[in-house]
């Protein structure tokens, strides 16, 4: 699964940073997926997505 930010929704309250700081990085108050793979490797990318306040975080199959 690859992680996708909606920037529109989200509203950088660093949740899924903390949760999963490998992947997902807060950068000025809109959280940036750093490592697109790193879901992979990990589980906490469904807790982040299932964390965000604002349905922010989607998952997307790989192609
Ligand atoms: S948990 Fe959601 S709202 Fe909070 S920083 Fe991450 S993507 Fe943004």
């Amino acid at each position: 699964m690859k992680p996708i930010v909606d920037e529109d929704l989200c509203i950088g309250c660093g949740a899924c940073e903390e949760i999963c700081p490998s992947v997902f990085q807060v950068v000025d108050e809109k959280s940036k997926v750093i490592d697109p793979e790193g879901c992979e490797f990990q589980d906490c990318c469904e807790a982040a997505e299932e964390n965000c306040p604002v349905e922010a975080i989607t998952l997307v199959a790989n192609a």
